[in-house]
């Protein structure tokens, strides 16, 4: 097993303790210097990592390192070491190249910000995703004069990056790389902004993101609250829009439940909005299998439909099962068992998916999502865009706290408990029968799960 294959497994075990944002804020450059005798030697992006991962980390690490790999292991040092370039080199090192194009290779993240796995080829599609999917393999073939702006959104772990950088390939690819694309997270886009208003380069900033044939920007929601940004992203949009240049954006909920100014959101829904949901069994299947195809990894049918039964609503984690599982096998020189994956997979399906937020943090969630005060939620108000939300909280404060009805009630401004039992079974019924309810639902556990 090399270093690059131990480190994945290691980032596999660790992928499925750690929420998402820590997960990639720490250990997104992280890789393995060296190994000697019991000591392994990571190497970090940077000192405050180095101490993050000292700190707070190194238990799991050290742990998960035990648990993957055959060596005994002791020792670990974290060492800062630079392999990719932070986000103002980069910023700097597309400027000096003038965006000019280079084919992405395997994994490694290309200086347009593309994953070389995130392809539509290694892309899945099923009932879904399959308009998303579509959307975007529109806009790749025509790039602005389709859908413009293309707005994706839906849960955590669900396939969004993966489209979003599938159109940026296949536009480097048609073109035969003459196209200037660029995929850039919210947070980058805003780094990179501050950054160039700091150091007196706006104008650079314009020239990389207002002169590119696409621009994709994952994870929007993260503009709320950030004035300034939302300022430039919006003349960004409108330039780039005017010119018939392509946008995509991507998000975990939908424009109108993101708290950002009108004129934008207004934008967004100009094109075409495509959401994907949590896959389909048949998915979790053909995902798996074709995963298992592109590592030549041979598993029998009824360990997939055990892995596929059993992991239902988030791709990352069905594939961090996948990854764990090859990797036990991998270094234990043996074929996998029904029995043996059960066991090895225990520890995911049965973590209780229980959280332990409480009634004023749902209370937050909830306001948040719908874009309402709290004050109107707990209010007497019956205006319908605070009724729904009001009743969706309260069957959540029951799913998911476990709270008692008068409890409920008492939360949401002294309500009766028959109101809240009334909250509860309503909304219990709409699940079934309406679309948008469930769906704003499920956004909404997958948030308070993140
Ligand atoms: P999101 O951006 O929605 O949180 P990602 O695009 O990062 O999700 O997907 C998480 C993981 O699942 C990635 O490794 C991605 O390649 C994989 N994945 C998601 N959807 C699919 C799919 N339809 N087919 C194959 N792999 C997928
Ligand atoms: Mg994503």
């Amino acid at each position: 097993m090399t270093n690059q294959q131990l480190w994945q497994a290691v980032l596999g075990e660790l992928e499925l303790q750690i929420s998402k944002p820590n997960f990639t804020t720490w250990f997104k450059n992280t890789f393995i210097l060296d190994r000697e005798a019991d000591k392994v030697i990571v190497g970090v992006a940077n000192g405050f990592t180095k101490i993050w991962l000292e700190k707070k980390y190194h238990d799991l690490i050290l742990k998960a390192l035990r648990a993957v790999s055959q060596d005994v292991i002791r020792e670990i040092i974290y060492k800062v070491e630079n392999k990719k370039p932070e986000t103002t080199e980069f910023f700097m090192a597309i400027k000096k190249e003038d965006l000019k194009n280079e084919i992405p290779e395997d994994t490694a993240i290309n200086k347009y910000g593309l994953n070389g796995k995130y392809t539509f080829e290694n892309f899945i599609v099923g009932k879904e995703n399959e308009l998303a999917h579509a959307a975007s393999l529109a806009v790749a073939a025509k790039l602005g004069q389709s859908y413009n702006p293309l707005f994706i959104y839906g849960g955590s772990g669900l396939g969004k990056t993966h489209l979003l950088q599938a159109v940026g390939h296949q536009v480097l690819k048609n073109s035969n790389n003459k196209k200037r694309v660029l995929y850039a997270t919210c947070e980058k886009f805003t780094n990179d902004f501050i950054y160039a208003v700091r150091n007196g380069q706006a104008n650079e900033f314009k020239n990389i993101y207002r002169l590119v044939d696409l621009l994709m920007v994952d994870d929007i929601q993260f503009l709320a609250g950030k004035e300034s940004t939302q300022e430039e992203f919006f003349h960004t949009f409108n330039t780039l829009h005017q010119n018939n240049k392509q946008i995509i954006i991507c998000s975990d909920r939908p424009p109108k439940a993101i708290s950002i100014e009108n004129r934008l959101l207004s934008r967004f829904e100009w094109g075409m909005i495509a959401d994907v949901g949590a896959p389909a069994l048949e998915t979790r299947i053909a995902i798996l299998e074709n995963n298992c195809k592109k590592k030549s990894y041979f598993l029998e049918r009824e360990i997939i439909n055990y892995i596929a039964t059993n992991i239902q609503n988030n791709i990352r984690e069905l594939e961090g099962a996948l990854n764990r599982i090859i990797a036990y096998h991998q270094l234990n020189n043996s074929a996998p068992t029904l029995d043996g994956v059960k066991k090895l997979l225990m520890s995911i399906t049965t973590t209780p998916r229980q959280s332990s937020i409480t009634n004023r943090q749902l209370l937050n969630i909830v306001a948040n999502f719908f874009d309402v005060s709290i004050d109107g939620l707990t209010g007497q108000s019956r205006k319908k865009e605070l009724v729904g939300p009001r009743q969706i909280l309260m069957y959540l404060m029951r799913e998911e706290i476990k709270s008692s009805y008068p409890s409920i009630g008492h939360e949401l401004g002294g309500r009766d408990h028959t109101t809240a039992i009334h909250a509860y079974l309503k909304i219990s019924e709409e699940i079934k029968n309406n679309e948008k309810t469930r769906k704003d639902i499920e956004l909404i556990r997958q948030r308070i799960h993140q």
